[in-house]
């Protein structure tokens, strides 16, 4: 199993200070994601689950504690250096604003592949024929229906075909069957061997994933399964 091991996040530690304020936003989480395993991370609004996706992103610091991908440390690196390994190991879905809105999809794609720096494995419109999407290469974000959007979205995150996929809510804004068509694919791509982390409400998302954690007040319980998945059912309604 640790051979497995894609995503390892170790005693993360996150202080905010405003003024006289301290938050503690991230109080010693650890957690690993395998490769061809999706992890679903669960818990109520505050909790710390998007500090926990940018400090796993390295979009943002972990004030102690620290990230590896495949053994890489990603955190305590300068922005660039950052910035760099996340454009070639790690997919980041942020609902829709994986999108620039001046941009045709394919652009976009393309442009997440430059910042990778290397020849891509996969070209901007083979990763739009996966999404569905071959037909609409030439769109501008605005131009796409709620669906097209976050598949648009997922193709970007997928540019560089990252070893770690990591989503917030990426079913957050859609309707049923969209959803059902998102998780599919986030799925496909575990089952390619991916590492995949997502950040969720639904009920759903916790459904297929293999592995739930639950963030409280900064810190997991990473006690699992069944009724967690209960829990987000009665959450969700
Ligand atoms: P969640 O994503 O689970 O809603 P967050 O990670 O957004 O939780 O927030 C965790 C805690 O950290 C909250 O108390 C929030 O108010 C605080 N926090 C988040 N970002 C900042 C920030 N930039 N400055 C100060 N406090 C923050």
């Amino acid at each position: 199993m640790a051979d497995d091991t894609v995503l390892t996040a170790r005693e993360l530690y996150r202080f905010y200070r405003a003024g006289e304020e301290e938050t503690l936003a991230l109080r010693g989480v650890s957690l690993r994601v395998g490769r061809g395993e999706t992890l679903a991370v669960v818990g109520p609004s505050g909790s710390g689950k998007s500090t926990l996706l940018a400090c796993l992103a390295g979009l943002d610091e972990p004030s102690g504690g620290e990230v590896r991908v495949n053994g890489v440390r990603i955190s305590h690196r300068p922005e660039t250096e950052r910035a760099r390994l996340r454009a070639r190991h790690i997919g980041v879905l942020l609902q829709t604003r994986n999108l620039l809105p001046h941009m045709s999809v394919r652009d976009n794609i393309r442009l997440a592949q430059r910042a990778a720096a290397g020849k891509p494995a996969v070209s901007a419109q083979e990763l739009l024929g996966q999404v569905d999407l071959a037909e609409r290469a030439h769109a501008l974000p605005r131009q796409l229906s709620g669906g097209e959007l976050a598949r648009a979205g997922l193709a970007v995150a997928l540019a560089n075909s990252p070893e770690v996929l990591l989503a917030d809510e990426p079913t957050g804004e859609l309707d049923g069957e969209t959803e059902q068509v998102i998780l599919t694919l986030l799925r496909d791509r575990a089952a390619q061997g991916c590492a995949v982390l997502i950040v969720t409400h639904s009920a759903e998302a916790v459904r297929v994933a293999d592995r739930v954690i639950r963030l409280a007040d900064g810190r997991t319980d990473s006690a699992p399964t069944t009724s967690d998945r209960q829990e987000a059912r009665d959450a969700t309604g």
